[in-house]
């Protein structure tokens, strides 16, 4: 049996007929780039976010990169986050001219550990972006505290955490900005590259939407130098419909991961995915496991050969990235970042995957580990 890391086929399938019925409707309208289509999905998604406004964008890492552009943030900023998330993060901070600056990750949740920031805090600090990793929010009240008692944005890179909660409170509602991601393969993915912005500041919300059309306050008068990043009606409309169905595939990624714990129980050498005590809903974007013994390598080329999905998710902590080397980054800066990259691998978790796959799975895994 082939078992594929995500299968988006199986998803989209019982959703044809609904979604051809809005792209013909766009198709006949010819009104491609923003519109009711999109305004209509913002309102969805402050709903579902809980966050006061939200701001339909190109993709994750435009989000990230308007945000800090509203923030006025550029040459000689820093911004503080994780070194172990995917590359957007900190490609928006570079983008902008500002200078990353990494504080290292929890073995644990595998996110910013806020015990490591206020030590990377100098006067050229702006912001933090804490990354919810594979759909487990960061620590945020600690983070919070922190960032306000220096005085500091914080940005959430919510992409791999849509619906995700910290105490109660949703991902994206809790910084100053909240950055989601539509690329297909995140839990809300649309059929594309699209994103979105939250924020619950009335005044950040207007810029967000100025900055997203080339800094335009009225037809061709420009306040600012924004760009284009404007998201468009067919990807809003799939989105909404795929939006009502996301509880529904939460649940079944939540009820997945358990049927692994129970699976994995005993088996030596693996590390299940840990919530943390602040975590009050994690979405499961990634379940991602722990191999001990520098087996992770030959384990992932074994299941590849037996025709089970796994990958790595991430090889190279951003701090030991090529094109990062003149920020000075070395070996031994984040350990426990350093540590992961050698031991992580993710494994199936979509909705639509079944028990017999996650049995074949796990068995698989456990005769390798034996
Ligand atoms: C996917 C992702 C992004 C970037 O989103 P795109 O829509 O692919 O541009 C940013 N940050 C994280 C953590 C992501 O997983």
């Amino acid at each position: 049996m082939a078992i594929p890391l995500l299968n988006l086929r199986e998803q989209y399938l019982p959703m044809e007929a609904e979604i051809l019925a809005e792209v013909k409707e766009i198709f006949r309208n010819q009104a491609f780039i923003l519109g009711e289509k999109v305004e209509k999905l913002e309102h969805e998604l402050e709903a579902y976010c809980n966050a006061g406004f939200a701001c339909g964008v190109t993709s994750g890492s435009d989000a990230l990169i308007i945000a800090l552009m509203v923030e006025g943030i550029g040459p000689g900023d820093e911004v503080i986050t994780s070194p172990f998330t995917f590359f957007a993060t900190v490609g928006a901070i570079a983008r902008v001219g500002a200078k990353p600056v990494f504080a290292d990750v929890d073995l644990k949740t595998y996110n910013i550990d806020p015990a490591r920031i206020e030590e990377k805090i100098t006067p050229r600090t702006k912001a933090i972006i804490p990354v919810h990793i594979f759909g487990q929010c960061a620590d945020m009240d600690p983070i919070m505290e922190i960032a306000r008692k220096h005085g500091l944005t914080v940005i959430e890179d919510s992409a791999q955490a849509i619906g995700a909660e910290c105490r109660g409170r949703r991902s994206g509602s809790m910084g100053d900005y909240g950055c989601f991601s539509f690329f297909p393969s995140k839990n809300l993915g649309c059929f594309g590259d699209g994103g979105a912005v939250t924020t619950s500041d009335p005044e950040r919300a207007k810029k967000l939407k100025i900055f997203r059309n080339h800094g335009q306050c009225e037809t061709y008068i420009h306040r600012y130098v924004g760009g284009n990043f404007r998201l468009d009606a067919l990807q809003a409309a799939i989105l909404s419909i795929k939006l009502r169905r996301l509880d529904q595939w939460t649940a079944a990624r939540q009820q997945n991961a358990a049927e692994y714990a129970r699976l994995f129980a005993g088996v030596e050498g693996i590390t299940l995915p840990c919530e943390g005590e602040s975590c009050t809903r994690h979405v499961y974007n990634q379940y991602t496991i722990r191999v001990a013994d520098g087996r992770r390598d030959a384990l992932k080329q074994f299941l590849n050969d037996r025709g089970i999905g796994c990958s790595i998710y991430y090889p190279v902590p951003l701090h030991l990235q090529e094109c990062f080397a003149e920020l000075g980054g070395k070996r031994g800066d984040c350990p426990v970042a350093e540590q992961l990259a050698q031991e992580v691998l993710s494994i199936p978790i979509y909705a639509e995957s079944t028990s017999e796959m996650r049995q074949e799975v796990a068995g698989t895994i456990a005769g390798f580990m034996k």
